[in-house]
């Protein structure tokens, strides 16, 4: 029923940025609301035993109404601010509509409206709130001349009864602002946490985007020069010369497919276009995976026509890089699977890569996707294949996410929209223009 208080698991956010309550606000407001018209449900029963004259019909309907409504919302997709505000506000007004036929400010219940404005107000804009809280003085205003409650026909002692009203009232009241409060703080420390990987990573990115510029020119000069010099060394016989100007030209060209990294250019014609996104998958993964020389199982189950708005070289780019890292992760694992899924998901579709190698936790999974930051240093890591792979998935509008739990297995999933509109590709942090690595 909330989502949000499950077991935080280990995931961190590449790109595609975390927001508070991420693509989760609706799913936990239908949540909140099941358990709303439980109460609803519950205590209309018990008044109608404790009061026969009240009339449970109006009450009813509008609660199997409601049912209705929060089973459309379940499946209304992602969580979007306005979905939210249409959410509250049509909650107030059944609250309202409801308590209309339960005794109007005479029902202890009528608190309720209260809690709604403390929810728009951690939820949604401060122009949502006083709207919200527009509405709740009116319904207050109405509600006021509402027919009470019928106590005269009541088969226990009146006094007792509003007392145990009241006491109903007001424990779910804390119970529902307690559960919120109490998500809402975690929330926010998730937010605060990822805020200040987000500052971090902008910080480190435009570093090296700042120093891949200046040492741009001084490299193209070099490979140039090098170059120059494997032919004199040729024209003039000299294999030495040759075999040195060589190793210089091969380095430079290192040095300077890193800068062409770090500064953004992977492929040159990065656009976007509908992709079989299944059939890319399919035919991209064996493809890779032979030629990284791995010896495990692997499989991909892609549900057929999965198509998203992307650029195929980019979504080449992140895969192979994210394939390489499932290779190099289990390695030493003793029966080493890589497992790929293409499928859609609510308005997405997802990617997802899964290894059962070792894993990635601590500090490491903290700092993952910071530029340079490998824990194979010793092998040959680069520490830019993820950075490179959240750098494309910005670009293309799609978020990256990494998760895993140490020692056992690790899950990327890369999440493009398949909406049916062309969309841009973002031009974050640097340029663009020709250039390939894996890392
Ligand atoms: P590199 O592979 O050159 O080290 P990456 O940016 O591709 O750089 O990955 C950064 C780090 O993230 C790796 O050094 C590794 O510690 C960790 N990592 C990435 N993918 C996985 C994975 N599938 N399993 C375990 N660790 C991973
Ligand atoms: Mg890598």
């Amino acid at each position: 029923m909330f989502p949000s208080l499950r077991r935080a698991r280990p995931v961190v956010s590449l790109a595609g940025g975390s927001a508070l309550f991420a693509g989760g606000v609706e799913r936990w407001l239908v949540g909140l609301r099941w358990l709303a018209l439980l109460g609803m449900g519950s205590t209309t029963l018990l008044a109608k035993v404790a009061l026969p004259g009240l009339r449970v019909v109006p009450v009813g309907a509008i609660l199997v109404l409601l049912v209705g409504a929060n089973v459309a919302w379940h499946f209304v997709a992602r969580a979007r601010e306005r979905h939210v505000t249409a959410q509250i506000l049509g909650d107030v007004a059944t609250l309202g509509l409801v308590l209309w036929f339960s005794g109007g400010v005479g029902n202890p219940f009528a608190v309720f409206l209260v809690f709604q404005i403390a929810l728009a107000g951690v939820l949604t804009t401060g122009r949502t709130t006083a709207l919200v809280t527009l509405l709740t003085l009116a319904i207050v205003t109405v509600l006021a001349f509402a027919s009470p409650l019928p106590w005269e026909t009541a088969r226990w002692p009146v006094a007792l009864l509003q007392r145990l009203a009241m006491a109903a009232a007001l424990f779910g009241l804390a119970l529902f602002s307690g559960v919120s409060a109490y998500v809402y703080g975690r929330r926010l420390e998730e937010l605060r946490a990822a805020h200040a990987r987000d500052e971090r990573l902008a910080v480190l990115g435009r570093l090296a985007g700042g120093v891949a510029h200046e040492l741009n020119t001084p490299l193209a000069t070099i490979l140039l020069a090098s170059n120059e010099l494997v032919e004199v060394g040729a024209e003039r016989g000299d294999a030495e010369i040759e075999r040195l100007s060589r190793t210089l030209a091969g380095e430079a060209k290192r040095a300077s497919d890193v800068i062409d990294l770090l500064r953004g250019r992977v492929h040159a014609g990065l656009s976007s276009e509908l992709l079989d996104v299944s059939t890319f998958a399919r035919e991209l993964v064996p493809q890779v995976l032979g030629r990284l020389g791995f010896r495990g199982e692997h499989v991909v189950v892609a549900a057929p026509r999965v198509s998203a708005w992307g650029a195929r070289a980019a979504l080449r780019q992140i895969l192979e890089n994210v394939l390489k890292n499932a290779v190099e992760a289990t390695v030493d694992t003793e029966h080493p699977r890589i497992e790929v899924v293409v499928a859609n998901e609510r308005a997405d579709v997802v990617i997802r890569v899964r290894d059962n190698g070792h894993g990635i936790g601590g500090e490491d999974l903290q700092r993952l996707g910071e530029p340079f930051r490998t824990t194979k240093a010793g092998t040959g890591g680069t520490g830019l294949g993820l950075y490179i792979s959240s750098v494309l998935a910005e670009q293309m509008q799609a978020s990256l996410e990494l998760e895993s739990r140490d020692g056992e297995e690790t899950c990327v999933t890369l999440t493009l929209a398949h909406g049916t509109f062309p969309r841009g590709l973002r031009d974050v942090r640097r340029g663009e223009g020709p250039g390939d690595a894996t890392n």
